[in-house]
């Protein structure tokens, strides 16, 4: 069952690559074939299998010899695993033993399985988008905005209350940062994509997720930033950083764990 659930997150990877490239650029309902994006030849079926696909071409384009990012595989292969991850978190399914090996459909974890992959998977879309161009696509932050009542209809354990709190806190504690950074220097440090972003994301997890969120978003985006100042030997503070992704990251991360981290606060008594 988790190889079934891998191998969906492989093709839905595909998927999102294809909206990756195509939300940004305005071409999302054109062409539904597949074009190869540096001579637009069209590109056969089995060359479009998920990550073997790449690997089969070796990284270059069959048609006219173009490199091939390597963000195709490693979107593929990390939503793959992202679906598996979320499956060993939701298990929905259920092998009810003894009598005859009957598969139980737990009806509560199969429609927190499909939140977590709707969810994660448009964040991957927004992470990708916003590491490439600097930019979150209005359609998937504001769109996650929009989505949350749904999400809140559906949800067995989301709150309208706790929803739209998020939606308020997501936005509020975002657009003070960003606001006061901007009565210090002067100079706009964050993009208000960011702002809509975790606006979307507390409207999806509810407001207990926005905190955490921030907290694994700015010290992982920090380590990761301090990393590649020093690899690039520019010290000055000045090497722009998507948020985006980091801001992704702590969403996932919450979403994945938040229940053992609600544990050990409990276990060390708070
Ligand atoms: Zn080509």
């Amino acid at each position: 069952m988790m190889l079934v659930v891998f191998l969906l997150g492989l093709v839905v990877g595909s998927f999102l690559n294809v909206c990756i490239l195509r939300i940004p650029a305005g071409t999302f309902f054109k062409n539904t074939r597949s074009h190869c994006p540096a001579c637009g030849a069209m590109i056969p079926w089995y060359l479009n299998i998920p990550v073997l696909g790449f690997f089969i071409l070796m990284g270059k384009a069959r048609c006219c010899g173009a490199r091939l990012s390597w963000q195709y595989p490693v979107v593929e292969f990390g939503t793959g695993l992202l679906f598996a991850l979320i499956f060993h978190r939701f298990p929905f399914l259920e092998v009810a033993d003894g009598a005859g090996r009957v598969l139980v459909l737990d009806h509560a974890q199969a429609l927190r399985f499909l939140h977590a992959i709707v969810f994660c998977s448009i964040l991957v879309v927004a992470a990708v988008i916003d590491l490439r161009l600097m930019i979150i696509p209005d359609v998937l932050s504001v769109g996650l905005v929009l989505t949350a009542p749904v999400v809140v209809a559906l949800h067995p354990d989301l709150t309208w209350r706790s929803s739209l709190y998020g939606v308020i806190l997501g936005a509020g504690v975002l657009y003070a940062v960003a606001w006061t950074y901007w009565l210090i220097r002067r100079e706009t440090g964050m993009g208000f994509g960011d702002v809509k972003l975790l606006a979307g994301i507390g409207g999806w997890l509810g407001f207990q997720a926005i905190f955490p969120v921030i907290l694994v978003g700015s010290v992982s985006g920090s380590l990761v930033g301090i990393s590649v100042m020093l690899w690039n030997r520019k010290l000055d503070g000045k090497t722009a950083l998507p948020f985006g992704p980091f801001l992704a990251a702590g969403a996932v991360a919450h979403l994945m764990f938040s229940q053992e981290l609600k544990e050990l606060w409990i276990s060390i008594g708070l």
